[in-house]
Parts: C-alpha cells; structure tokens; sequence
C-alpha cells in the first residue's frame, strides 16, 4: 500500500465536536470517497466526488492533532465511508500514535474490513449506520445494496457487536422514507442489548445545484 493513496482521501477536518462522539469532546477526520449512493446523502460532494474537493495536507492534519491532542478525549474519523479507503489500517495506526481514542463510523457494508480493525485494536468504538429494514437497503442506498448483501453484511456486523459488545453503537437517520414501523423493525434487528441511537434528518443539498460557495459550505466546517 502506497500511503499517498490512502493519505489522498483526507479531505476535512473539524477541530472540535462535542455531538459526534456522545460525552467526549473529539475532532472529526473526513475522508472522501463512498462505495454507497443513499439520495439522502448530506455530505454527497465528499462522498462521490472526492477529488472535487480540496485535500488536507497530512502535515496540516498532524500539526493540529500534535498541539490540540491534549484538549480532546477522541478522534471520529468519518466520510464519505472510512472502510473504503484503501490503507485505512495504515491511516488509523498513523493517528492513533497521537495518543487518543478513535471512533469510525461505517455505513457497515464492508464487514470485513471492520473486522480487521477491530482485531488490531485500532478503533476504540465503530459507530454504525442502519440505513433501515434489509428490504428497503437498495432505495435507502441508490440501488447500491440489494437486501441479500445487506443482510450478510450487517448480520456480520452484529456478530462481531455481540462479541466486543462495547465496541458497537447502532444508529439510524430519520430519512423521510421511514415509518415508525420501519424504525422498530431496525430495533429488532440489532443484537439484544443494542439500544439504537436515532439522528435527525437534514436534507442532502446536491452538487449540481451548488453554487461555487455554497460547494464551499457542503462540506460543513471543514477546514482545509
Ligand atoms: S453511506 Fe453515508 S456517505 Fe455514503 S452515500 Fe450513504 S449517506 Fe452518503
């Protein structure tokens, strides 16, 4: 692995969260690129078109993480969808040398690359997105899952939560195409113990429709 390819992903960083990792105040790593394409998508100019995007400068990235490492309880490193980025591994190991915590979030659909983190203990906690129901997975993905897959990939997924049940937290955004039956219906899904964790919604603004600031703002407080 070229760690230029997989340094190419970084697109953003937030320096300061206090809601992306609940109790502990943590920056937020993007990276670009997504195998998914959910029409619901907020970050969508990240995910599908990652080059269009400005790329943060490793330097940029480990300067900040070396004089505010001390100031924050974790590192999100998010997307886009992380377990696409090839050298991922390589990218979390670089960044856990700074001393804190890393939660991934995950679209899940790459359960074996999840499983490869988590046996190399570099992901203190994956935080997993739900999109719905097995049977709604193609619409709420843009036909990039069919229910088979998602329900292989994510039934792989709750078996490694059951095993590392600490590991694991499950959440689902509040897309407008969900019921509230759909929503017990994901409840039911997850291993037992897993309370699920629900986001609100807000709506995906499309790059085609972007002007050249508002293109700016998609990527949302992300420093360059
Ligand atoms: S998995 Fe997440 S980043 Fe990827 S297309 Fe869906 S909403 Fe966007």
């Amino acid at each position: 692995m070229n760690p230029e390819n997989a340094w190419r992903h970084l697109r953003g960083l937030t320096p300061l969260s206090l809601c992306d990792w609940p109790g502990r105040p943590c920056c937020v790593v993007f990276l670009g690129g997504c195998n998914l394409r959910c029409p619901t998508c907020h970050n969508a100019t990240l995910a599908w078109d990652m080059e269009g995007q400005p790329q943060l400068p490793l330097a940029r990235l480990k300067t900040f993480l070396s004089s505010r490492a001390r100031w924050l309880s974790g590192i999100t490193v998010s997307g886009g969808e992380p377990t696409g980025v090839p050298g991922i591994g390589m990218i979390l190991h670089e960044i856990s040398a700074f001393g804190l915590p890393i939660k991934l979030d995950t679209n899940a659909m790459r359960p074996d690359v999840v499983e490869a983190l988590l046996a190399e203990g570099l992901v203190e906690l994956f935080s997993v997105d739900v999109k719905g129901p097995f049977d709604q997975y193609p619409a709420l993905t843009g036909g990039a899952v069919s229910e088979h897959d998602a329900r292989q990939n994510l039934s792989r997924i709750f078996a490694l939560a059951e095993t590392r049940p600490g590991a694991f937290a499950f959440r689902t955004t509040l897309v407008p195409q969900l019921s509230d039956t759909d929503l017990t219906t994901v409840r039911g899904m997850l291993p037992a113990g897993f309370v699920l964790a629900t986001q609100d919604y807000k709506p995906p603004r499309r790059p085609h429709a972007l002007t050249d600031s508002e293109a700016r703002r998609t990527a949302g407080n992300l420093v360059q």
